[in-house]
């Protein structure tokens, strides 16, 4: 038996690996619960992207983003860690439902000011969401206390949530369509959806993949980039290009008639004070 002095622990590689362990499910532990009480008190707050219209060159809507603000000092977590954490805690009903009435409210008023009436907003649908029955009931009845046309909100669904049995979310997709919604396809082109699925589902966007944005204009994804926009215009959808950082970009996704572009060579997403200052409208 391995006899080590009480104060010679770290020495131990056995015990060292056992207190290491133990650490990372304490902190994953406390990650768990401090998710728990930032959704009960409401403490996650939507930060905003432009959206770019390459035919006018002018922002046309912008795509809501969640973002957990944290005492300062303490690492950032981003939506990649705390999304799929909150899917996985049963949280992701609550907390997309929260973000939903925010981008309403907040779509309001930038909808009030002159000459604005047509700006919409994207929202992002987790997976999980899609399978609530009720989703398309709350959401109908969000927009309507918050006063909004649900035809100026994008619900995107990214291609990995179709990734199930479809007729476990038919019903909820047809219920969000009838009711006036847009849907958009997101990070199109990263999942394994068979393209004889998606061309019968109701998009009426395609949000390209960046992974395939960044190869451009050498890159093998250009070329994905480029077969995107036809396939979009056969199925009389609208292309938008994201994680545009670079003018040849732009210039690409233009030359192929993408109708929107979307990254940090326009913007990277703000807080709503600071979108509203970017956007140059009046403050609030
Ligand atoms: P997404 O829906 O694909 O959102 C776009 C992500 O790309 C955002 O990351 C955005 O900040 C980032 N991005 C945009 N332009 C550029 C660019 O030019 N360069 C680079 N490097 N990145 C760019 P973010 O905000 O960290 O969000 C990550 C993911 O978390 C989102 O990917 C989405 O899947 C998820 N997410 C964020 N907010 C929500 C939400 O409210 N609900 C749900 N269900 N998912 C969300
Ligand atoms: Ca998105
Ligand atoms: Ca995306």
């Amino acid at each position: 038996e391995l006899n080590y002095g009480a104060n010679n622990v770290d020495a131990d590689p056995i015990r060292w690996a056992d207190h290491s362990i133990r650490e990372a499910q304490r902190q994953q532990i406390k990650l768990e619960g401090d998710l728990r009480h930032a959704v009960s008190e409401k403490a996650l707050v939507l930060f905003y992207q432009p959206v770019i219209d390459l035919i006018s060159g002018e922002m046309a809507g912008a795509e809501a983003l969640l973002r957990w603000p944290l005492p300062d000092g303490q690492a950032p977590i981003g939506p990649d860690k705390f999304i799929p954490l909150a899917e996985q805690l049963g949280l992701m009903d609550e907390l997309g439902g929260q973000g939903f009435e925010d981008a309403c409210l907040q779509l309001r008023r930038w909808q009030e000011l002159p000459g604005n009436a047509a700006f919409w907003v994207s929202v992002n649908v987790a997976p999980t969401q899609l399978r609530n029955p009720s989703l398309a009931d709350r959401f109908i009845a969000i927009t309507q206390a918050t006063g909004v046309a649900p035809a100026c909100i994008k619900l995107e669904i990214t291609e990995n949530a179709l990734d199930v049995d479809l007729s476990e979310i038919n019903t909820v997709i047809d219920e969000l369509v009838a009711a006036g919604f847009s849907l958009a396809l997101d990070d199109f082109g990263t999942g394994y959806s068979s393209l004889g699925r998606l061309i019968n589902m109701p998009f009426t966007l395609f949000k390209v993949d960046k992974a395939f944005v960044w190869q451009i204009p050498d890159g093998r994804g250009a070329g994905v980039v480029a077969s995107l926009s036809h396939l979009s215009h056969q199925l009389k959808f609208d292309a938008l290009g994201e994680g545009v950082e670079t003018a040849a970009q732009e210039a690409y996704l233009r030359d192929l008639n993408y109708r929107y572009a979307q990254g940090y060579y326009y913007a990277k997403p703000m807080s709503a004070a600071d979108f509203t200052a970017w956007a140059g409208w009046p403050i609030d």
